[in-house]
């Protein structure tokens, strides 16, 4: 008997397309990828997609269409499992960096007037605003290493691993001097871990890219990046830009605080 390999679909909403990009980078792992599943549709890498049923659906960008919306209910219908790759699929990406803050319609005039769309634009949200997802994988882009180990769970039908802990937990084993000592804008604490610290490693603070980890100290962090002379709204402004609609609950939280 044939051995069954996974019908697998991998698809780009709105974003950069760097995390499918950076799915085609694996190179020396790439084949590997490709022979272990029967690949349905991946149309940066491939032509004539085949619109089936698959049974792990891998989908970037956030959702920032009407279409968009349809399109992705259509792949959740026909999908087994739905992960959401990258921070604009995970949590909205920059463009949810104000999300429901009520200044969708305004911005959007502001930047393209009275121009007719040939699609309807809606304000930017993650996957998990419109369909259900099984699984995440986080980043800006997302990490070579943590998509291959998911990747290879999934197709021997195992649950991939959890990054529980935050940017801080990998800065330590890496050994690196804290930025915050420095007072420097780190925002390690607030972000889930996965990257293995790239930033810290290299002398730059975290900017969130992996997105908000649910269990950080978010009053406490706020001020001290407070006692620093940071204003408040700088703070906000900044810990959205990646933390889209996932920081929203915090920054509620943080609001009624002050
Ligand atoms: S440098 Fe940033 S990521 Fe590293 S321990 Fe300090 S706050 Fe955390
Ligand atoms: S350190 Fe922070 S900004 Fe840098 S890659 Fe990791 S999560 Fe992203």
């Amino acid at each position: 008997m044939p051995e069954y390999k996974p019908r697998v679909g991998i698809y780009g909403f709105t974003g950069c397309a760097g995390d499918q990009l950076l799915i085609i980078h694996t190179e020396d792992r790439l084949l590997d990828f490709f022979n272990a599943v029967e690949m349905r549709s991946f149309v940066m890498a491939s032509s004539n997609p085949l619109e089936t049923e698959i049974d792990i659906a891998f989908v970037e960008g956030s959702i920032s269409t009407e279409e968009e919306r349809q399109h992705i209910k259509e792949i959740r219908d026909r999908a087994g499992v739905l992960v959401a790759i990258g921070n604009c699929a995970v949590s909205g990406g920059p463009q949810a960096m104000f999300a429901k803050d009520g200044s969708f319609a305004r911005r959007l005039k502001q930047v393209y007037g009275d121009i007719k769309f040939i699609t309807n634009p809606v304000e930017g949200a993650p996957l998990d605003e419109v369909v259900s997802v099984d699984y995440y994988l986080p980043g800006c882009p997302i990490s070579q290493s943590q998509a291959m180990a998911l990747i290879a769970r999934l197709i021997h039908g195992a649950d991939p691993e959890e990054f529980p802990h935050p940017v801080c937990h990998e800065c330590k084993l890496n050994e690196n001097l804290c930025l915050l000592l420095d007072q420097k804008f780190c925002l390690g604490p607030l972000t889930l871990g996965g990257c293995h610290s790239a930033c810290p490693n290299n002398g730059l603070p975290c900017v969130g890219c992996w997105g908000p980890n649910p269990d950080g100290n978010f009053e406490e962090q706020l001020g001290l990046l407070e006692s620093f002379g940071i204003p408040h709204e700088d703070i906000i402004r900044r810990v959205r830009n990646f933390g889209g609609y996932k920081i929203l609950a915090h920054i509620e939280k943080l609001s009624g605080k002050r």
